[in-house]
């Protein structure tokens, strides 16, 4: 090997159209990497000559390239470990899938394949109930009907479960059944008997505990899952973590060096596997981990969520008009001041699912409290969900002041927003999802999916939202509100970074930084955002390595082109 060659980048991709997210240099043609590291940015007549005989070169032929994105909330090993022998049932999935007749026949033909008395778990999409032709949920008569032999349950996104009878009778679940803290177990106004409908905290009454596959088999669900992220450009996950299978498999690829992904493990405190205080009494904090696998802070979840009617408002939704559902308070204030201030004292950064008002009140309060008792500059600590609605100018005033990090969630426009104009009335219609205020007022927006376990990982989905406010149906959401798309490009890369407490490493095409980067197939700045969902990812690097890189065989996706302006003009950077 020459010497020259022992210098050599190991990759160098030329010709593109490089949007960096970096001010000093917004746009390049072409970069080199060398041992997982960006080492050159600049223009294909710099870069080209600095390729070696090992160097592989890839020509992009004026395709855009951006930095690996991000995608700040998953449940990805959760889900991964819960996908196996679930009939799917998922609208979101499975447009076939429209009725309540469809769900109970895709049950009926399980039941028909499996031994008495095994159990049947079913999977439906959050609020299936409002697109299901019946404008319902499948009762606990209809399962009973279908399965008659089987004890069954089926999960309507995260917050509601449905279950037949035997599933009711195994688990010795009673009239006098009590409902748990934090979850309902509903009952026949006239007998007295359960629903067979289980809310939050009560679902475990019927479900159990989902894992117990043991780490090795959770690392290979986890790895396909990671694939599928790869194909939509995602290089950096904030994974929810509930459980040490979880924190066990992802160690182990990370040990074989089988994580092409960068994973922040947002380990949840309360309502998992974990004691409440292991961390606090271990004494580790966010960032302690390697560029692939790190802790990214804790998490903790305060009211249930608004697919299963469980999140906490101060007014009833519009089809609650008794006010029969003011959702579901699951930490109660003192417990909730308790572990954040305590967490907060060591160092620790937080993050908490707020939905409701009320709930988001609650964790602004905590904050602001363990903020006065201990000061701290830079703690970075995230409200999960918060700026999808009721964006108060109060709230967010005090949100800015206190330093909160809100991290809203595009995909509940995209996938949920049609029944949302219903639920939420004018918190939707008026006031929902703030992009474009809460970015104006100078907060570092990103964005979390809370895939996949309802709908995929794709964060060019999820920032195509934030730039079209548009829905599943096609209808707009507050227009005035969308983000231009450099700026939803910037949220789900340089920003994700910041919030990630990796800006030193990520986020941005500039030399000394990792090499993430993702090449698209069509142009992001004249595509039309609400069909990003299909703008085709051609190739994706992560550390330095190709892993993946689409199949140019078969026709390729396509992206309808812009039909409307952008908000603020075409949006482009040049
Ligand atoms: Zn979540």
């Amino acid at each position: 090997m020459a010497r020259d060659d022992v210098l050599a980048p190991d990759l160098v991709l030329v010709n593109g159209r490089l949007l960096t997210m970096d001010s000093q240099q917004p746009q390049a043609e072409a970069l080199a990497i060398r041992d997982g590291q960006i080492v050159a940015v600049g223009a294909t007549a710099e870069i080209e000559p600095l390729a070696g005989a090992p160097t592989r070169v890839i020509d992009l032929d004026g395709r855009t390239a951006l930095p690996g994105l991000a995608d700040c909330h998953v449940h990805l090993a959760s889900d991964a470990g819960r996908s196996v022998a679930a009939v799917e049932c998922r609208d979101f999935f499975d447009p076939a899938v429209q009725s309540v007749a469809d769900i109970v026949a895709r049950i009926r033909e399980w039941a028909s394949n499996t031994p008495p008395g095994q159990w049947i778990a079913a999977r439906g999409s959050p609020l299936q109930d409002t697109r299901l032709r019946e404008r319902r949920l499948p009762t606990r008569e209809e399962l009973d009907a279908a399965a008659p032999n089987n004890p069954v349950w089926i999960s309507f996104g995260a917050h509601v479960v449905v279950a037949n009878s035997a599933a009711i009778r195994e688990r010795g679940i009673t009239r006098d059944t009590p409902s748990p803290q934090g979850g309902t177990v509903v009952k026949d106004p006239r007998t007295g008997e359960p629903t067979g409908v289980f809310r939050e905290r009560a679902q475990y009454l019927i479900r159990g505990k989902d894992s117990g596959q043991g780490p090795e088999v959770l690392a290979e669900r986890i790895a396909l899952e990671l694939d599928k992220c790869l194909a939509r450009g995602v290089t950096t996950i904030h994974d929810i973590i509930i459980d040490k299978e979880e924190t066990l498999a992802y160690q182990k690829l990370a040990r074989e060096r089988r994580l092409p992904v960068r994973v922040h493990m947002i380990i949840r405190v309360i309502e998992s596997n974990f004691q409440k205080w292991s961390l606090l009494d271990l004494g580790l904090l966010q960032g302690l981990g390697s560029d692939w696998l790190r802790i990214g802070g804790i998490k903790m979840s305060i009211d249930g969520g608004f697919t299963g009617r469980n999140a906490a408002f101060s007014r009833p939704l519009s089809d609650d008009p008794h006010g029969e559902h003011p959702g579901l308070i699951r930490i109660q204030q003192d417990e909730l001041d308790e572990t954040v201030l305590r967490y907060h004292q060591q160092g620790m950064r937080i993050c908490t699912h707020a939905i409701g008002d009320v709930a988001l009140d609650m964790i602004l309060d905590a904050y602001e409290k363990a903020l006065a008792a201990y000061p701290r500059t830079d703690h970075r600590h995230r409200v999960e969900h918060m700026g999808n609605w009721m964006m108060t100018p109060e709230r967010i005033a005090r949100a800015k002041r206190l330093g909160i990090v809100p991290v809203p969630n595009p995909p509940f426009l995209y996938f949920l927003g049609d029944p949302l104009v219903d639920m939420l009335a004018e918190r939707w219609t008026v006031e929902g999802f703030p992009s474009r205020t809460l970015w104006d007022a100078g907060f570092p927006l990103v964005f979390g999916s809370d895939a996949p376990g309802y709908y995929p990982v794709d964060a060019l989905r999820d920032l195509g939202t934030a730039v079209a406010h548009q829905t599943l149906s096609g209808a707009r959401i507050t227009p005035h509100e969308t983000l231009r798309i450099h700026e939803a490009l910037r949220a789900q890369t340089a920003n994700a970074a910041w919030v990630g407490f990796a800006e030193h490493r990520l986020g941005t095409l500039s030399v000394g930084k990792l090499a993430d980067v993702v090449v698209l197939g069509d142009d992001p700045l004249h595509s039309d955002p609400a069909r990003f969902h299909q703008l085709p990812v051609d190739l994706t690097i992560s550390g330095g390595r190709v892993v993946y890189e689409r199949q140019t065989t078969g026709p390729a996706p396509q992206v309808t082109p812009a039909v409307r302006p952008m908000a603020g003009g075409c949006g482009c950077l040049h």
